[in-house]
């Protein structure tokens, strides 16, 4: 299908340039009206609020090549007593797509909506029938389909992911879950498609539908498979996978074999991606590009991996938090062409660093997306040589197989989708503490530091402590310093 006729259905297009028989690395090309195909396997951001963490537009456009970007509805539907809607839904579009516009995001960058934050802080409340938990800054919401596709239908993402009842605790779930789990996410996608018809509703507007397949075994979701193959295969563009381990399943249905496949089964490794790849994984979604930056890690591994030397693995990345590092005035990476290590050199990252400077996790973030666009492009241009499989083995041969994590502070730790797990230590150290801790012999003082009561004349004739008579509703309506009545 030529440029042209793509433009005119809005259609995306998915083609397989090379692929072995079966479960195996495949080499393809996803192709929107819009943009420039995107060669696959490759890899799509991960924004936190609709922003690609520490990147601005501009820095995003001339520094990295992003070519998509992962958003959740959650992020956007907080609900304020004082506000009829969120922000995001009263944005002009102005010639393009809602999201596009209020993010600000480069219209030829392919956005990609789930319900979800990815990773996803558990809803203690669980999902119910007919509705999906989601965590907003405001608090917890029920999201139900109708609403969903409402939100679409406004915000007009180029991918849209259908409801799916995924939990995501890491325990084992019970059998009576997975099917729960099944039987509910047949019924929202089922239900998904009756509200918007892909052909005269989400095509014209260029929404493409990516569905949702489960972390569960085959014999418990092969008809949940089967009805994806048979009733919906036409209607979508391609598949999101929970598991990776779960794609040898969908050999049995071979409508669903071309589609292009984007792993949410965060691979915590390159190892682990290029394992992912072997499966037949065509696009990723990387939670540790983000995470890693944040942690002050500059990522260091290439791919086809160099010849070994000595005996020692080589390190997947160098943490700039340690001393070693604060006065070398090498870059990042031997040979890395990022705007990071040709204008700058670790001992200045660590310094900015060692200041908090924003700075420094911007220039980590421009080199570790460069890191990955060229691992992915090896990994390209191994497969069309016919050469992936051995050099997997080689990069397993080379590397330490994990990547490392510092202790040092993060920048983005705080508030509402950071949700530390139990007897997890803090990440980063608090910069304030109660002052009676640490000089018990003033109470007034310490009152007037933690903000209760002002001080300056004698104790007789202090003001009322600063404590609102309203209750956190009335607050809330009112709003701190205005009258209530
Ligand atoms: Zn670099």
């Amino acid at each position: 299908m030529g440029s042209r006729d793509l433009e005119s259905t809005g259609k995306m297009v998915f083609n397989i340039a090379k692929a072995d028989d079966g479960v195996a690395a495949r080499l393809g090309s996803l192709k929107l009206a819009k943009s420039a195909p995107l060669e696959t396997p490759n890899f799509i951001d991960i924004t936190s609020r609709g922003a690609i963490p520490h990147l601005t537009t501009d820095v995003m456009t001339k520094h990295t090549q992003v070519r998509g970007a992962y958003m959740a509805i959650e992020d956007f539907v907080e609900k304020y007593v004082k506000r009829p809607a969120p922000a995001i839904f009263a944005a002009s579009e102005g010639g393009r797509s809602r999201l596009h516009s209020y993010t600000g995001l480069p219209s030829e960058i392919i956005t990609i909506m789930g319900a979800r934050r990815y990773p996803a802080v558990v809803a203690p409340m669980g999902n119910g029938a007919k509705h999906l938990s989601i965590l907003t800054s405001t608090g917890f919401q029920s999201l139900e389909i109708e609403r969903y596709c409402d939100n679409i239908l406004s915000l007009r993402p180029d991918i849209v992911i259908p409801l799916a009842d995924l939990t995501f605790d890491k325990g084992t779930r019970s059998n009576k879950r997975l099917r729960r789990m099944l039987e509910r996410t047949d019924e929202w996608v089922e239900a998904f498609f009756k509200t918007l018809d892909p052909d005269t509703e989400l095509t014209p507007l260029g929404i493409h539908v990516f569905a949702p397949t489960l972390p569960i075994e085959y014999p418990l979701q092969w008809e949940y498979l089967n009805r994806l193959s048979e009733d919906h295969a036409h209607k979508l563009s391609g598949l999101v996978v929970y598991d990776a381990d779960t794609l040898a399943d969908l050999e049995a249905h071979s409508p669903l074999v071309s589609l292009p496949r984007l792993s949410m089964d965060s691979p915590s490794s390159p190892h682990e991606i290029l394992r992912q790849i072997q499966l037949g994984i065509d696009i990723f979604a990387i939670p540790f590009m983000n995470g890693v930056s944040d942690e002050g890690i500059a990522l260091t591994f290439q791919f086809p991996a160099p010849p070994r030397i000595g005996p020692d693995n080589l390190p997947l990345g160098i943490n700039l938090w340690s001393k070693e590092h604060q006065i070398s005035v090498t870059p990042l990476a031997d040979g890395c062409s990022c705007y990071a290590c040709t204008k700058h050199h670790r001992a200045f990252i660590c310094h900015l660093l060692d200041a908090r400077e924003m700075l420094s996790w911007t220039l980590l973030q421009i080199h570790n997306h460069h890191v990955l666009t060229e691992f992915f492009k090896g990994i390209r241009s191994a497969i069309g040589d016919g050469t992936f499989d051995q050099k997997v083995e080689d990069f397993a041969r080379v590397y330490d197989p994990e990547l490392l994590h510092s202790t040092g502070e993060r920048p983005r730790t705080r508030g509402y989708h950071f949700k530390s797990e139990a007897s997890q230590p803090k990440a980063n150290v608090a910069p304030w503490r109660a002052y009676e801790d640490s000089n018990g012999d003033d109470p007034t003082l310490a009152k007037e530091v933690a903000g209760l009561v002002v001080t300056g004349g004698p104790e007789v004739d202090a003001e009322s402590p600063l404590i609102p008579g309203a209750s956190a509703t009335e607050l809330d309506r009112n709003g701190f310093a205005e009258k209530s009545f």
